[in-house]
């Protein structure tokens, strides 16, 4: 059998840091990253054949857990019709009805194949639309690795973005401002500003790629109100949180119809699907009605669809989503007792099928808050849970996922598997 570390050095020759995903190297926790060989149910195996509790779920698709049976009958039964046309099928006009049905925000949909390129189409859609360039986005929201949105805020100016990465031309992060999230004055402050050469504010209505951060209803409640007022389309990026928080997405749970809505991950179910929607009149703009160009060569890949519509079909069971947010919340609030009986400074959240586990005494609210969180703490719970069985996000800045086949048992020997480590860390 191959141990993970010799993988790991094998796959360091052939990929950059051995990796195909950057979280996934396990630099911000040290140590060896787990080479995945199987999965089933809440469960996956890794090379050297050991089982571990699975809270990523492939960082949100499996929410029905791992390989489920209808879902694989699902994909096999369209694997020996073909796996790629480039034309169109009846499962494409099938999904983009029942994302409609789910979202009533969404007149209209287009499929493309990564959460990336639905945040980068829906942003040229709204560029093309409003005629305008600007962009607004929030500290600590993710939105996929457009050159657009790799901006932080630049110091002192409220306008002008500077670039996260290496590689993103400043002339383009300039047209990116960036925000406090969950901050409402900051926002009418700048609405007051530039509000009129604003083309889209992208949020994350609950964010959880700076762990998990809900978004304040005020909050929310203003940036419709001012793109409204401003005539700025407001997209909901809800790749993440969409059929995770709610069935009809934390639009559904807020009360908020964005003008668009980006989503990924579940409408996969763990294939390679995304897709970007909303009202009729901006979806028109879009080639080939309108003057927006966007393609894709996989876009509605009959696989992934396949995979995708079962997904969708089965989450709307009579009771799942109620179950799901049970089990999350038995996951999170058990932590935050077990770790406060250990001493430990922890507080823990959860939405739906998503948790957060922090190493503060409050529950975060913004980028800044999460950055206060004990990190050492955070690595040595992480290890500690590992070599026990249970996999959580590498990482204090991304959230968990629970599925609908994490059932008692498990979170019952994830509890007590924490009552160790946090014992352990205390002491
Ligand atoms: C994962 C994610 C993306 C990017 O999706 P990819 O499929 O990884 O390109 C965009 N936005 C949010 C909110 C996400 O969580």
């Amino acid at each position: 059998m191959t141990s993970n570390e010799a993988l790991f050095e094998r796959a360091q020759r052939s990929i950059p840091g051995g990796v195909n995903s950057p979280v996934r190297a396990f630099r911000s926790v040290g140590g060896t990253p787990r080479f995945v060989a199987r999965a089933q149910g809440p469960y996956f195996w890794d090379a050297e054949g050991v089982r571990y509790i699975d809270y990523i779920g492939s960082w949100g698709p499996m929410i029905l857990g791992h390989v489920h049976p209808e879902v694989l009958e699902a994909v096999q039964r369209v694997l020996a019709d073909g796996f790629s046309f480039g034309a169109p099928t009846e499962a494409e006009i099938e999904i983009a009805e029942e994302i409609r049905k789910l979202v009533p925000s969404i007149d209209q949909v287009r499929l493309v194949s990564s959460g990336t390129e639905a945040t980068m189409s829906a942003l040229r859609l709204a560029r093309g639309f409003t005629k305008r360039e600007r962009i607004v986005k929030f500290e600590g929201c993710y939105h996929g690795h457009a050159d657009s949105l790799l901006v932080k805020a630049g110091s002192g100016l409220l306008t002008f973005g500077n670039p996260t990465s290496a590689g993103v031309p400043p002339d383009i992060a300039k047209h990116t401002s960036v925000l406090e999230y969950n901050k409402t004055e900051a926002l009418e402050t700048a609405f007051a500003a530039f509000g009129d050469e604003i083309a889209a504010v992208i949020v994350e209505p609950v964010a959880g790629n700076m762990n998990l951060v809900r978004g304040n209803p005020d909050f929310l409640q203003a940036l419709r109100r001012l793109c409204t007022h401003h005539g700025a389309v407001l997209i909901f990026d809800e790749v993440m949180c969409g059929f995770r928080v709610a069935l009809g997405g934390a639009q559904a749970l807020y009360g908020i119809e964005p003008d668009l809505t980006c989503l990924g991950k579940v409408i996969g179910g763990g294939m390679p699907a995304a897709a970007f929607g909303g009202r009729r009149d901006i979806m028109a703009h879009l080639a080939p009605e309108g003057a927006v160009y966007q393609a894709g060569t996989l876009s509605g890949n009959p696989i992934a669809v396949a995979a995708g519509l079962k997904t969708l079909q089965l989450i709307q069971a009579p009771g799942f989503y109620e179950r799901l947010g049970e089990q999350t919340a038995k996951l999170a609030s058990g932590l935050a007792v077990v770790a406060r009986a250990a001493g430990v400074t922890f507080s823990a959240d959860a939405v739906g099928g998503m948790f957060g586990i922090y190493f503060t005494d409050e529950v975060p609210a913004s980028f800044a808050d999460v950055s206060r969180s004990d990190i050492p703490c955070f690595n040595a719970f992480f290890h500690k849970m590992l070599d026990a069985g249970v996999y959580f996000a590498p990482s204090a800045y991304e959230a968990g996922f629970v599925s609908i086949a994490h059932d008692d048992a498990v979170i019952d020997a994830t509890l007590d598997a924490a009552r160790s480590a946090f014992a352990a860390l205390a002491a």
